[in-house]
């Protein structure tokens, strides 16, 4: 009886050694995830840890916020020569094609913009107010209600667009209207809207679209609330 019970303690020891290996299998395997609870969160906190930064399609650039200096971005080309942020791509495109599909004939009119062409554009408009009298620092003033100071641009980010109508086959208002109700459910944002200039600094711009990922898109278009707003509720 005693030299059977001591094969059996035995043999529970194995099994016990056997149960620890597994479980550290699995865990390794898991990417020991169960410290962060799931996945998603461990995918989160991974970026935020990078330099305490907040994923790339949640960057807030605006007067106040200038585009980093180190600021990376690769750029895919569309068929009529705009450029766009490779990663906001395969939304836009969806987004596109369900437009085409209900009638509305979108494209980007413009998409990423150098600093230096965002500088020029900035001298034309101030060329064109003062060629209208005003004193070169009034037409400074105008001009930046209606392009934003170079650094300062989400065109400078490559995942903002201007969308314009393609206005044989539809007009631009049924497109804006179009896009205010749907761009939210392929990541996109209405920018600049009438009752946020006081907060976005920039007029309304019922063309200008940012890219800010799904989940976000939902929420501010739920809220009615602009990025803005989103992000300091989110801090
Ligand atoms: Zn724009």
């Amino acid at each position: 009886m005693k030299r059977y019970g001591k094969r059996k303690r035995k043999t529970g020891i194995a099994l016990l050694i056997a149960l620890l290996l597994v479980f550290a299998l699995l865990a390794g395997w898991a990417g020991f995830s169960w410290t962060d609870g799931n996945h998603l969160g461990q995918a989160q906190s991974l970026a935020q840890n990078e330099e305490n930064e907040r994923p790339w399609y949640l960057i807030l650039v605006n007067k106040d916020h200038p585009i980093p200096d180190d600021y990376e971005v690769n750029l895919l080309e569309l068929s009529n020569g705009e450029q766009v942020d490779e990663r906001i791509y395969p939304d836009l495109q969806a987004m596109f094609d369900s437009a085409r599909a209900e009638g509305i004939y979108p494209f980007v009119a413009a998409g990423y913009r150098t600093h230096e062409r965002q500088q020029e554009l900035l001298e034309e408009k101030i060329t064109a107010y003062e060629n209208e009298g005003n004193s070169r620092s009034e037409a400074e003033k105008l001009a930046k209600a209606w392009v934003a100071v170079p650094g300062t641009s989400e065109h400078e980010l490559g995942i903002s667009v201007d969308i314009n109508a393609d206005t044989q086959r539809c007009s631009s208002d049924a497109m804006y209207q179009w896009l205010a109700q749907h761009a939210w459910e392929y990541g996109f944002i209405y920018r600049y809207p009438q009752d946020k200039t006081q907060i976005t600094g920039i007029i309304n711009e019922p063309w200008h679209y940012r890219y800010v990922g799904k989940e976000a898109a939902k929420e501010i278009n739920e809220k009615g609330i602009c990025l803005e707003e989103y992000l300091s509720d989110e801090e």
